[in-house]
């Protein structure tokens, strides 16, 4: 089974557009969460999204936009762009997020993988470092998880000496991929980074595959309309900060 993971997309419609004209064929798209909040689309992007499929893990900014959390562990900027979201979705595309399944994702025919927003044991968790992930890969029963949050592209492993892995790309101007075999018997945590809001370094859109049969992941980074989906943010009068960290993938 060929799976096309999708996480952060944070409204951002013309990356999450590039990500679906480069993503190769695959037979089920499941959802990482932060489907909105930041970017100037909710709406295109929450009905997007729901056209790809019904496999869903909802985000922290999702529950922030629905009502579901208390903003105040959002830093200002989040905090306003979570109330604008909230303003702007229509009532359906906002009782839709409200009902979206809290993490972990078990998905029949996939026994080797799970789907988590933060982490397996917290939803709103960031796993960052190594240190972050250590006890989860020792203690996980699933193989393969894959989460978001931290949008940061990458992988780690329980394997020594390849404890944390980032694919290497030859620019940060073109689209490109990396593939990554897994081994048997090895515990991974993948985060196939944020389609709409990259934070490490590469303003390109993030996404992956993974390929159950074949036992392999392959990270993609693909370049998108940026000047569009910042023009949307400043013209919406959202924070003008969002709109220039997308350049910087900060
Ligand atoms: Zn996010």
């Amino acid at each position: 089974m060929r799976i096309l993971l999708l996480s952060d997309i944070h409204s951002n419609l013309e990356a999450l557009e590039a990500c679906l004209s480069a993503a190769p064929p695959h037979d089920l798209v499941v959802n990482l969460g932060d489907i909105v909040g930041y970017g100037a689309n909710p709406n295109e992007v929450v009905q997007r999204a729901r056209s790809l499929g019904k496999h869903f893990v909802r985000g922290n900014h999702d529950k922030a936009a629905a009502g579901l959390m208390d903003l105040s562990d959002f830093n200002p900027v989040a905090g306003m762009a979570a109330l604008w979201t909230r303003e702007h979705l229509s009532d359906e595309n906002l009782e839709w997020l409200r009902q979206l399944p809290q993490g972990p994702l078990l998905i029949p025919d996939l026994p080797d993988a799970q789907f988590v927003h933060g982490s397996p044991a917290d939803e709103d968790e960031y796993l960052v470092t190594t240190d972050d992930a250590f006890e989860l890969l020792v203690e996980s029963s699933v193989p393969i998880t894959f989460f978001g949050h931290s949008h940061v592209q990458g992988a780690f492993s329980s394997t020594p000496g390849q404890d944390a892995l980032r694919p290497i790309y030859a620019s940060v101007g073109k689209a490109e991929s990396a593939e990554w075999p897994l081994l048997r018997g090895t515990h991974y945590l993948v985060n196939p980074g944020s389609v709409g809001q990259p934070r490490d370094g590469d303003w390109r859109a993030a996404f992956a595959l993974f390929d159950s049969d074949s036992y392999r992941v392959t990270f993609y980074r693909i370049p998108y309309n940026l000047k569009e989906a910042q023009d949307r943010i400043v013209a919406a009068n959202l924070p003008a900060r969002l709109a220039t960290r997308l350049a910087s993938g900060r």
